[in-house]
């Protein structure tokens, strides 16, 4: 897992970030009318460079990869 520390919205430099991370559950799908989940979700939350986010300060949203930082 990377530290989120070193990524920062380029638009306003704001390093609170809403990361797109995937995560696995097991759905039983044996109702006619519904559903059960039946285990986790399981895994760590991982992320990378090709990880969706958006930053919750100004609503920019782009790639991990874009997020580094204010641009000069
Ligand atoms: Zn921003």
């Amino acid at each position: 897992m990377k530290e989120p520390i070193e990524h920062a919205c380029p638009q306003c430099a704001g390093t609170r970030l809403e990361l797109r991370v995937e995560q696995s559950i097991t759905v039983e799908f044996d109702h006619p009318d519904g559903h059960d989940v039946k285990d986790g979700p399981s895994g760590d939350l991982e992320w990378d460079d090709g990880t969706k986010a958006t930053c919750l300060t100004c609503g920019y949203a782009g790639t991990l990869k874009e997020m580094t930082g204010k641009r000069p």
